[in-house]
């Protein structure tokens, strides 16, 4: 019985403000072909010079995903000729990475699955083909050279829900350690995985094939997924198979043969003779590490722990750092973790999404989120009353007392005024009093109700049920 195997490449762009061994600007959207210049576009006599920003973004991406970091550290060339690519050779790396030895731990439908990172290493990105609808080709080179990590698994998947949790892991990973955008429309992130199929008694394996073209995790999901199927298919009807790339195609939901694989060997890749290789100091190394923020994993377990949060609270809260440090900023101001995680992922995201707005953006601060439960939690507005008020301070800006005041939106507590209307509720509903007199509690309801609705819901809930009570008992 054969079963997938399947391993990820993924191309992360960096997010360092200058280019991997020039200094053109390395932004996203710029007018094409202005941030070029002879190092990037390979003319003759110029010499590239390592970014060591970049080099310590890939170092700490390595260390997080627990990697070694290389001694030596080589740059290779990778010779081909393309027109996206003015030098004809990428510069690249190839046995003596940056780091390499690492491992990701996932849990797919509520089993563990460890995956085996083989290495995290730093290379350039090419530039980009324009194919315009009459034939013509255009080439933007704003791209070449753009600092462009590799991070490479051992083929430890034997499902695409595995991959698919791997690479939300590590996006999220990407965004904690603020290495990369990680945004694959953009193409920051690009992910690449190979499937085949292996007799596990045997040994046997099909060819491997390497998908290209997935514009999204979800992408990337259903193409594993179909080529697992094709294959398997393959195998049954004795189709040919061949170690190839295939394109996959969205709206088909299916793979086409992009073109037949090329070895290794075809890159004639050798060292690059215009860098020295890089030697990473240990104390550069510990001091990156020592740097490392806590973990999204490690946060998302700590919020179960600490806060007594759900699985699943904790795990929305800790998808980006800005969400994770806004909701402990609300708990710290007011206690109440459970709370706080229902507004920041309710009414708060609600807000958020409606207004366009990024959390670090919110027009609500956390101290003021935190008071606006406060006043639940000490009784001046009901849960209901709050939810109409969150919205009038993020138009506002004003805090919820003041919004409260400004309304007359407290809910009425004092006694003697709450005394006055039980004793109108209860003269105007006879038979709701008789009913309960005659055993039936559930009567109640329309006598709390009459008050509830003689104060627009402002009555204080507690205090009126008491107060009933006591007249009808008493
Ligand atoms: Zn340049």
């Amino acid at each position: 019985m054969y079963e997938p195997i399947v391993g990820v490449e993924v191309h992360a762009q960096l997010t360092t403000s200058s280019k991997m061994f020039c200094s053109c600007r390395a932004e996203f959207g710029a007018e094409p072909n202005t941030n070029v210049c002879p190092v990037c576009l390979g003319l003759p006599g110029s010499l590239p010079v390592t970014n060591r920003k970049a080099v310590e973004q890939v170092i700490r991406t390595g260390l997080a995903l627990g990697c070694e970091v290389g001694t030596l550290c080589r740059f290779y060339r990778k010779n081909y000729f393309y027109p996206d690519l003015a030098k004809n050779y990428q510069i690249s790396q190839y046995d003596e990475p940056l780091t390499f030895g690492g491992r990701m731990e996932l849990s797919v439908e509520g089993r563990p699955v460890s995956i085996r990172i083989r290495r995290a290493h730093l290379e350039e990105d090419t530039g980009k083909n324009i194919h315009l609808p009459n034939g013509r080709s255009l080439v933007e080179y704003n791209r070449c050279g753009v600092p462009l990590m590799e991070i490479v698994t051992e083929p430890d998947f034997r499902s695409a829900a595995e991959v698919r949790e791997y690479l939300l892991q590590l996006r999220r990973l990407l965004w904690y350690l603020g290495v990369s955008t990680a945004n694959m429309e953009e193409g920051a992130l690009r992910a690449e995985p190979t499937v085949n199929l292996r007799d596990p008694e045997t040994g046997e394996r099909t060819p491997k094939v390497e998908i290209k073209n997935l514009a999204s995790i979800r992408a990337v999901h259903d193409a594993v997924e179909y080529e697992i199927r094709r294959q398997y298919h393959c195998l049954e009807t004795g189709e040919p198979m061949q170690q190839e790339t295939r394109r996959w195609n969205e709206a088909q939901g299916i793979t086409t043969v992009m073109r037949t694989k090329e070895s290794a060997e075809d890159y004639m890749y050798f060292p690059e003779p215009d860098l020295v290789p890089i030697e990473p100091e240990p104390e550069w190394v510990e001091a990156i590490r020592a740097a490392l923020p806590e973990l999204p994993q490690a946060r998302q377990q700590r919020f179960v722990a600490e806060y007594g949060l759900p699985e699943y609270d904790a795990q929305v809260l800790t998808e980006d750092r800005a969400t994770a440090d806004y909701f402990e900023a609300v708990v710290q101001a007011c206690g109440e973790p459970k709370a706080c995680s229902n507004w920041v992922m309710g009414d708060l995201q609600r807000l958020l999404n409606e207004s366009g707005c990024s959390i670090t953006e919110s027009r609500v601060s956390p101290q003021q989120l935190a008071e606006l439960i406060g006043t639940i939690k000490d009784g001046t507005i009901s849960h209901n009353i709050a939810q109409a008020v969150l919205p009038k301070m993020w138009a506002t800006g004003h805090s919820a007392r003041e919004v409260i005041a400004a309304e007359n939106l407290a809910l009425i507590s004092d006694a003697t005024e709450i005394e006055k209307l039980v004793d109108e509720a209860i003269a105007a509903n006879p038979k709701a009093v008789a009913d309960y007199r005659g055993g039936k509690e559930k009567a109640l309801g329309a006598i709390v109700g009459h008050v509830m609705r003689q104060t627009k819901g402002q009555a204080n809930a507690a205090v009126v049920n008491e107060l009933i009570l006591a007249r009808l008992n008493g």
